[in-house]
């Protein structure tokens, strides 16, 4: 039988193990373990990745969102119009900034905001969109941005997913005011624990970030404000530069994987991700849309392989948010969504031959569970 985990980080490090195994020794000799160059170099090369002028290393992806969010000026009794279908960390950012969110529905064949249904949300206090680019499909920003500017708005893209996405030759990060990275161990770029960061254009949302992460001081011994401790660990920042040089590649090998499921998967009962024009995705996920989506799981589970739920529950029917008061059907299509998507197995490490049996195990999930031509039913699906 097959054994196909959902990520393979041991195999990733034993590829690049002399990089990083450097600069980890590197760190724990000159002993500066916050911030200090280690940090300096990796903000300077990941900033240049991305096309930013500035990058600012955080403690989390949770944190770069939550010190953007605070330097664009989101503050108590604002309104952050964002996606109910994310991860948590989304919104919980806005919240912890004392602003609320407010959930806007998905486009449902790309499961990103649907810019349509944005301008019926602004109110007089809303102040920003955040706008997630999930599984790493960048979202639509042309048409976000003109919203944004017609009604003054200021724009965090939430990136966390999306390292090396490009939508007309620009990478995600680069459209909004400031974008925030997770660098979570199992994102498409991670460190070995957690880390983030924020990228901006802007000379004063990067001071301010810097600021705000940093107890709120530009020099020693001077307070301007009340602020955090969100910085990155040096440790983290020489493991992200090593393993940066490999990022382009990486995600060139998910986008290869993603083309192999796109050709290999051939049932109709799968709705398999669009790729918008003049957009290439970074694919931190490759999510498909299926009806029996917990007895396809569970087939492939018994098949040894390891599939995933991004995201089961959408965020306006999470108990930790209930005090917002949305209700069931408040957004139909992230309601959908998350009742019917399945995230297969995509990292660099998994070979195309995985790839491959992978997508017949789901051809073949439907061709034994859907009734044939003649109504024989071969596997019985349980309801989901
Ligand atoms: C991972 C993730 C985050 C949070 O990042 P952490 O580094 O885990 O704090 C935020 N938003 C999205 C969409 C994510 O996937």
């Amino acid at each position: 039988m097959a054994s196909i985990p959902f990520s393979n980080l041991v195999q990733q490090y034993k590829e690049i193990q002399e990089e990083i195994d450097e600069g980890i020794r590197g760190v724990i000799s000159n002993a500066n373990f916050i911030g200090g160059k280690t940090l300096a170099k990796f903000e300077t090369e990941f900033a240049k990745w991305c096309g930013t002028k500035f990058a600012i290393g955080t403690s989390s992806g949770t944190t770069a969102l939550h010190l953007a969010l605070l330097a664009c000026g989101v503050g108590t009794g604002n309104e952050v119009i964002t996606s109910p279908f994310t991860f948590i960390a989304t919104a919980e950012a806005i919240t912890h900034c004392g602003a609320k969110p407010v959930f806007c529905d998905i486009d449902l064949s790309t499961y990103n905001l649907d810019p349509a249904k944005i301008e019926a949300a602004i109110t007089r206090r809303t102040k920003a969109i955040l706008p997630v680019h999930l599984y790493g499909l960048p979202c639509d920003m042309d048409a976000l941005m003109e919203i944004a500017r017609k009604h003054n708005l200021m724009v965090i893209e939430d990136a966390a997913q999306a390292h090396g996405a490009q939508c007309k030759g620009r990478r995600v990060g680069t459209f909004g005011d400031a974008a925030a990275f997770s660098f979570y161990p199992g994102k498409n770029l991670g460190a070995y624990g957690d880390a983030g960061a924020i990228v901006t254009d802007d000379e004063q949302i990067a001071g301010g970030c810097r600021m705000l992460r940093n107890h709120g001081r530009r020099e020693k011994y001077v307070h301007e404000t009340v602020g955090f401790n969100f910085r990155m660990d040096a440790i983290q920042a020489a493991i992200l530069s090593a393993k940066l040089p490999h990022l382009k590649e990486w995600v060139a090998r998910r986008q290869h994987i993603a083309r192999i499921y796109e050709q290999e998967i051939t049932t109709p009962a799968v709705i398999k991700p669009v790729r918008p024009h003049l957009c290439f995705p970074a694919y931190h996920l490759y999510v498909i849309r299926a009806p029996w989506r917990d007895g396809l799981a569970s087939y492939l589970g018994q098949r040894g392989i390891a599939t995933g739920i991004h995201y089961p529950v959408p965020l306006h029917l999470q108990p930790a948010y209930g005090r917002l008061g949305y209700k069931r059907s408040d957004f139909p299509y992230a309601e959908r969504a998350a009742s019917e998507v399945l995230s297969l197995p995509i990292y660099p490490e998994l070979t195309d031959e995985q790839v491959r049996l992978i997508a017949q195990t789901v051809n073949e999930f439907f061709s034994t569970a859907l009734p044939n031509k003649k109504g024989e039913r071969l596997y019985a699906a349980p309801r989901s």
